[in-house]
């Protein structure tokens, strides 16, 4: 479902994805974990093609992601994203902001669209508060809604990076476990998260990165209990 063969990618002089191969086949969940700058983000910015790479290949479902034009822009809502900051639309009401970019977008009906937003939002457990504003929101119902944005859009592949980093410990559980049903349900997810108890429970398999590169990719079971890299036994030295 998504496929990366032999990614570069530069700021300046520096190699933050070094020659990245990559294969997540169709319903799996990969949990990417690594070091402060070790290129999680950046990895997660070129699936969607927020970033422009220098050499290789990336594909999504089979189609090889253009780097500009519109059918970027259509591409692009194949992969949904959801960040630490949960950049809600702040004048708009939760419902407009999940109803948004599928009229916009995908010009779809408004009642439809509308429909379909409400079930999202009652699927993430918020809604009763569809005509609140984000503001008016805890950080783990923001989240929530953002999630529910995302797959208002129909994605085939969500990406997570950090989703619950911001969010004050008591709420991390609420987003995690929405997380968890949709991996269940079979969504193709890479999650950067530095919540083990996550990565224990819902990952089909952990992608350890270090300065740019892939140095350990295997099963959680093998990567939390025999790490084979220094690197990796390094790092969960630091976590666990
Ligand atoms: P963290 O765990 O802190 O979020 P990360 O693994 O997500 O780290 P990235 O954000 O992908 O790391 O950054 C990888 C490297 O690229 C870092 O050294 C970072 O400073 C650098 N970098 C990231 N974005 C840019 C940019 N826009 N311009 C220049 N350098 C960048
Ligand atoms: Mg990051």
């Amino acid at each position: 479902m998504i496929s990366l063969r032999g990614v570069d990618k530069y700021f300046g002089d520096l190699h933050v994805l070094d020659h990245i191969d990559l294969e997540i086949p169709r319903g799996q969940v990969v949990v990417v974990l690594g070091p402060s700058g070790s290129g999680k983000s950046t990895l997660c910015r070129t699936i969607n093609r927020l970033e422009p790479i220098d050499a290789g290949e990336i594909r999504v479902d089979g189609t090889v992601l253009p780097s500009e034009g519109k059918e970027l822009a259509r591409l692009r809502t194949d992969v949904g994203m959801v960040f630490q900051s949960f950049n809600l639309f702040a004048h708009k009401t939760i419902l407009e902001n999940v109803t948004l970019a599928p009229i916009k977008v995908r010009k779809k009906d408004k009642a439809e669209a509308r429909a379909n937003a409400e079930q999202l939002l009652a699927r993430v457990g918020i809604a009763e508060q569809k005509d609140k504003y984000p503001a008016q929101l805890s950080g783990g119902q923001q989240q929530r809604v953002a999630i529910a944005r995302s797959l208002a859009m129909e994605p085939k592949v969500m990406l997570f990076d950090e989703p619950t980093s911001a969010l004050d410990p008591e709420m991390v559980n609420e987003v995690l476990d929405v997380m968890v049903s949709l991996a269940k349900e079979g969504m193709t997810m890479v999650v950067v998260t530095h919540e083990m108890g996550f990565a224990r429970k819902a990952a089909d398999r952990v992608v350890f990165m270090a300065d740019g590169a892939v140095v350990e990719d295997t099963d959680p079971e093998s990567f939390f209990t025999a790490p084979s890299s220094d690197r990796a036994k390094d790092f969960l030295g630091k976590i666990l």
